[in-house]
């Protein structure tokens, strides 16, 4: 059976973080391919100005490019109502049902986890994967995923990785205050976010 994984996220901008669990994913859980998926309107980013979804892409395009394993979906971005994570699932598991869907977040998103629309149907149309991140202790983590996985009857994958204190809010915070954040992106998002005066 193939196994494929779909990572969501905002992407504002994609960074060396994401790159790294994507590519941790694919070797822990032996995967064929994964899909990252820029989201459209993330009901959880309502309050925030999300850059232009194209330029998002854009940038997400140019940093998998040298790993033929990574796609990308603008599956999410077209649909002009809002991203939820189910809806995406229940799309791919559709049109492929012979694959073994994984969906790869961080431990941030197992934290609030509940709040997502449909969370239960998540867990019956993928395996979960959880990658650590930093800020949180082992702890909470284990306690939320045991009651995560009691609540759901179903069993999430914890992968416990060297962590990477990169995230899109401090990037685009040390842009703002003109620090520097070079190597923390892939050197075309660099380039890209630094021509197009991003986040300024
Ligand atoms: P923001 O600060 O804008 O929320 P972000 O860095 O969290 O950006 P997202 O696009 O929100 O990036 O994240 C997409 C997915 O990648 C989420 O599941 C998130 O938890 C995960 N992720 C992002 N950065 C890391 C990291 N450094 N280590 C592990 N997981 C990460
Ligand atoms: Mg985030």
């Amino acid at each position: 059976m193939i196994k494929k994984a779909i990572f969501g996220g905002t992407f504002d901008p994609i960074h060396n973080g994401h790159l790294y669990i994507a590519y941790e994913a694919l070797y822990k859980l032996g995967l064929d391919n994964i899909i990252f998926m820029p989201s459209g309107n993330p009901p959880h980013k309502l309050g925030r100005n999300i850059t232009d979804g194209f330029l998002r892409y854009e940038m997400v395009r140019m940093a998998i490019r040298e790993e033929k394993r990574f796609e990308i979906s603008d599956y999410e971005l077209r649909n002009t109502d809002l991203s939820y994570t189910y809806k995406t699932l229940k799309y791919f598991n559709s049109i492929e049902q012979n694959t073994m869907w994984y969906f790869l977040t961080g431990v941030d998103c197992l934290m609030d986890i509940e709040s997502w629309k449909n969370s239960e149907e998540i867990f019956k149309l993928c395996k979960f994967v959880v990658f650590n991140r930093p800020g949180y202790s082992m702890k909470n983590i284990q306690e939320k995923k045991s009651e995560i996985e009691r609540k759901y009857l179903n069993e999430i994958i914890f992968l416990d990785v060297p962590l990477l204190d990169i995230s899109s809010t401090n990037i685009r915070k040390s842009i703002k205050q003109e620090k520097n954040v070079n190597y923390l992106l892939p050197e075309g998002v660099y380039n890209t976010v630094k021509a197009l005066k991003l986040y300024k």
